[in-house]
């Protein structure tokens, strides 16, 4: 049988033939491919001809360009139309997935390669580009351990293996705590949670088979139920439970396997040669060390701090107003500042939502990207992998840009959250390749369909990683678009929100469905002022967090991450009616896997930069000022990992980015 994922896509445009894509061709055609690009590999490793950069490093760039296209498809598909057969092909897949990339990192001949042409790389007459390109090559084989005797690679790889074993065991044990406890409402108990909370704790009732309404520690549920409940016995019940997650003894507690995670990461990293694993870790990030991290964070500590004791002392009057007397605990703050936002910020979501029409939003986006970057939008009738999915040829000039694909409903085959992906990335080795770009997200269908303010913001970030991906320019698909350091590659999406919040954008795209209208004014100016409301709060309960996390790596590994949590949280003072956004035996980001340990602050390295980046355009008072758009793409939306970010960044605005910004958007400026 001819399978269409392996031939040419004679398409228009070399989309993915979707019409004539089965589940059949998926299985044989990963197979393939990844035998392709292992056969591809070894033939670069035991080459006799001496390594050069074309027949290694270049080669290595095309050798797994069969895989790139058929995963690109197919890990689309499962993400956002999973069916039986996809997951089990994933499942199936992701082990020979990094089979392959161990394999590579453990080739000594190609390792040997890759230094020769390191050891060289001054006298190799190298472009900027591909000296960034052999680096990262070099720096990917390093971290991986292929420098390392054989007796020190073996032992990283059985610390691999139990860190994996440890990050999985994590999670499950969580779900496991979170699913096992529930309280049980009696009817008086509802009294004053709105109609949403009631309904949701009636079907958590059903779905453990109680006989009423229960409050779980699912966030969704109990996070409303801590805000709106007026009684303090079930809050400080119910917040104490949420709190001990992880933490209650017996087969699921969390905390030895939190302290043998940090035992093992701290050996991996001396195993290679760091100091740390925060060192380790943050090698390859824009913030480069953790000194660089703590500074930041605590930058941003102090007028967090502040502002959060500032807002405890006027909810704890109104506590006291309300007959209680003693301090504001963590179980009181969410119940006073709901009651407080009611008085300062009275938003009604029900007569938001007529003004935020999904058309019209996309319409927004696209206008804005006109404005600032000359792009033109022209539907495409294709075959697209769902009756729901929309697709656009992106132009500029009329010279073609990319392929935007905009899947934005929510249905039973999608997972959660929203997300930006290339089915296809940009590169010129071989001739020039342009993108085809997904953005995923889990609006709810109706006619026509309306989306929450935060929807329309989740629409505007998506769309900012779907334009560095589309303007990308560089030569190297492996550093496109948006193969950057983590904590530089949510930039362009969080900036891109900043055009969502402009009056001049909400008043020409957010009309109302029914009668055309724009937003009233003072309408929109509530919008825009509650966007700050508890940031005092919300920043303390986040970088509390992230100052933990980075402690957590630094110097030897605490044998008891509980003391050395409190010890970290006396340190800087953290407020009494404050719990960390995660405790440790819950903190998921940090220890169910490695993507965010040492690295929980991106998050706010991010807002940092989107915020003060925002700031450029607003200094020449025009926020779709050309100049500074113009900037923006030649060194961040066009750049991709051509170059370190903090050079990219230094580029675009002169100098690296303050705090003064964020400060100012979370109102914590003086
Ligand atoms: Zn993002």
């Amino acid at each position: 049988m001819t399978n269409p994922l392996l031939q040419d896509w004679i398409t228009p445009f070399g989309l993915p033939p979707f019409g004539t894509i089965t589940d059949a061709h998926f299985g044989p055609a990963l197979e393939a491919a990844i035998d392709q690009a292992r056969a591809g590999m070894l033939a670069i490793a035991e080459t006799p001809e001496p390594p050069t950069f074309a027949n290694t490093i270049e080669a290595l760039e095309r050798s797994d360009r069969l895989l790139d296209r058929v995963a690109g498809v197919f890990f689309n598909l499962a993400g956002a139309d999973a069916n039986p057969t996809r997951e089990a092909l994933q499942r199936d897949m992701a082990p020979k997935l990094s089979a392959l990339s161990s394999e590579m990192t453990n080739n000594q001949a190609l390792w040997g390669r890759i230094r020769t042409l390191w050891d060289a790389r001054d006298s190799l007459g190298l472009s900027d580009e591909q000296a960034r390109v052999l680096m990262l090559t070099h720096r990917s084989f390093t971290r991986a351990g292929a420098a390392l005797g054989s007796a020190d690679r073996d032992r990283l790889t059985e610390v691999k293996a139990r860190l994996a074993v440890l990050g999985t065991t994590f999670m499950q044990n969580l779900l496991a705590e979170e699913r096992g406890w529930f309280m049980d409402l009696a009817e008086e108990d509802l009294d004053g949670l709105p109609d949403f909370v009631i309904a949701a704790a009636r079907a958590a009732g059903r779905e453990k088979g109680a006989d009423g309404p229960v409050v779980t520690l699912s966030r969704s549920l109990i996070v409303p139920f801590l805000q709106f409940s007026p009684r303090r016995d079930l809050r400080k019940k119910a917040q104490k439970a949420w709190a001990a997650r992880g933490a209650n003894g017996g087969d699921t507690d969390n905390r030895a396997i939190a302290a043998e995670t940090l035992a093992l990461r701290a050996e991996r990293a001396a195993l290679l040669g760091y100091d740390s694993f925060a060192a380790y870790k943050l090698e390859t990030e824009m913030a480069g060390s953790p000194d660089n991290v703590r500074d930041l964070l605590m930058q941003v500590w102090a007028p967090a701090r502040a502002q959060a004791e500032a807002d405890a002392a006027i909810l704890t009057t109104m506590m006291q107003a309300d007959g209680v007397n003693g301090d504001l605990a963590p179980w009181d703050w969410r119940y006073y500042s709901e009651k407080r936002r009611r008085v300062e910020h009275d938003l009604d979501e029900a007569a938001l939502k007529p003004y935020f029409q999904l058309d019209r939003m996309i319409a927004a986006a696209f206008d804005c990207a006109n404005r600032l970057f000359g792009l033109e939008f022209t539907p495409l009738d294709a075959p697209m992998y769902h009756a729901d999915v929309r697709a656009w040829e992106v132009t500029r000039n009329g010279r073609h840009m990319a392929v935007f694909l905009g899947d934005y409903f929510a249905r039973g085959s999608k997972r959660s959250g929203a997300w930006c992906s290339a089915m296809r990335s940009q590169s010129k080795l071989d001739g020039e390749t342009r993108p085809i770009v997904v953005n995923v997200c889990n609006f709810a269908k109706s006619d026509p369909a309306l989306l929450s303010y935060d929807d329309a913001r989740t629409l505007f970030h998506e769309f900012g990683h779907a334009l560095h991906q589309m303007l990308s320019d560089v030569t190297y698909g492996s550093i496109s678009g948006t193969s950057v350091a983590r904590d530089f590659v949510e930039l362009p999406s969080q900036l891109y929100e900043h055009w969502l919040d402009l009056p001049q954008v909400l008043e020409k795209h957010a009309l109302h469905a029914e009668t055309g209208q724009p937003m009233p004014p003072d309408l929109l100016a509530r919008l825009l002022a509650a966007q700050t409301y508890d940031m005092g709060f919300q920043t303390v309960e986040y970088v509390a967090s992230a100052l933990v996390d980075l402690d957590f790596h630094e110097g030897a590994a605490p044998a008891d991450p509980m003391a050395a949590q409190a010890a970290t949280l006396a340190r800087i003072k953290m407020p009494a009616a404050i719990a960390m956004r995660h405790a440790t035996p819950q903190f998921a980001h940090v220890f169910a896997g490695d993507g965010y340990s040492s690295s929980y602050y991106s998050y706010m390295w991010s807002e940092v930069m989107d915020a003060d980046a925002f700031q450029a355009f607003e200094e020449t008072g025009d926020p779709f000022d050309a100049e500074t758009a113009k900037r923006l793409e030649a060194f961040i939306l066009s750049a991709g990992g051509s170059q370190e970010a903090d050079a990219l960044y230094t580029a675009f605005r002169g100098r690296m980015p303050g705090v003064d910004a964020l400060l100012k958007g979370r109102g914590l400026a003086d």
